[in-house]
């Protein structure tokens, strides 16, 4: 589903096989590439367009492949999350993202957070907070300035749910529902779970000007988010149309093409640069 058109320079790599043998072989590169430190963090800028500061970045990790090149994260996560590997390559994210984030702040870039992309079979893991725990206290972020991207399909253990989102929350960082819209939502456990942020799904703001339904779910989100006092942000914004109907509605914060594609972290020090210059 994901569009690959040229912004992300990502080269041509095959579909996931299907074959038990590519796929083992794939398991395998996957866990070579955790070793041999292949894998790298691109930063996508979330942007406050009330002030069109950075507020923030989310992480999105790439395979850099030796031969291969850059390959997107669709072709692999779906694959480490099966086998397992999505464990220590989570971590690996985690632990980067966070690191990265430290070092912007003590350059003296101002205050961004980060968000990272959490898979079910982290979430489900028990050391979950421990890890997470350990993270902070190693790379020293402040902990409000971490945000977690969590899918709906996550929350639907709520017993589960309320335990480990209470115990993060503990820890003091933030908790986004991705993809909000997609899957199954429980609009009463928004409240229970405390959830931060909503994200409303690219699926609905691609079609925005074009199709009604979706321009009413939109608002529909983006009211409801306000009136429970959480935060909304919208993702795959392209178009200066796109823009202007979320500001209308309310929403202020975005990421997409229309603003930047994620970058990697040089890039983002750049276009840090020219804020602070401006
Ligand atoms: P996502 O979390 O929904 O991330 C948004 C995807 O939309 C990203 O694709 C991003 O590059 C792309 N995008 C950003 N702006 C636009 C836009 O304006 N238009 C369009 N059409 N697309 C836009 P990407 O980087 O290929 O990531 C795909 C998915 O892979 C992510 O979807 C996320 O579910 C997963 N993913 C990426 N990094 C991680 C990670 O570190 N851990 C886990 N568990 N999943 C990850
Ligand atoms: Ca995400
Ligand atoms: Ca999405
Ligand atoms: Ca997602």
């Amino acid at each position: 589903r994901m569009k690959d058109d040229g912004k992300n320079n990502y080269t041509i790599f095959k579909p996931i096989p299907n074959s038990g043998i590519e796929r083992l072989t794939l398991e395998n590169s996957i866990r070579k590439a955790l070793q041999l430190n292949e894998f790298v963090l691109y930063y996508q800028p979330k942007i406050d367009t009330l002030t069109g500061q950075i507020i923030g970045t989310e992480a999105l990790v790439r395979w850099n492949h030796p031969t291969l090149g850059l390959i997107p994260p669709g072709k692999f996560i779906p694959i480490a999350e099966e086998t397992g590997l999505i464990v220590p390559l989570g971590e690996w994210v985690l632990r980067t993202a966070c690191s990265q984030n430290k070092i912007w702040k003590e350059k003296g870039y101002p205050p961004m957070s980060v968000s990272v992309n959490l898979s079910s079979r982290q979430f489900s893991k028990h050391n979950l907070v421990e890890s997470i725990k350990e993270i902070l206290l190693e790379t020293r972020i402040d902990p409000q300035y971490l945000e977690l991207e969590i899918t709906e399909s996550m929350t639907m253990n709520v017993e589960v749910a309320i335990e480990v989102l209470g115990r993060l929350k503990e820890l003091g960082i933030q908790i986004c529902i991705d993809d909000f819209g997609t899957g199954y939502s429980n609009l009463y456990y928004l409240k229970l779970f405390s959830i931060d942020r909503l994200k409303i799904d690219q699926s609905f703001v691609r079609d925005i000007m074009t199709d009604s339904n979706d321009a009413n779910i939109v608002a529909t989100i983006i009211a409801m988010a306000h009136n429970l006092g959480i935060d909304v942000i919208a993702e795959g914004v392209e178009t200066k149309e796109q823009l202007d109907f979320l500001r209308s509605q309310g929403c202020h914060e975005v990421q997409g093409f229309y603003y930047h594609p994620p970058l990697p972290a040089e890039q983002i020090e750049q276009l840090l640069l020219k804020t602070l210059s401006m």
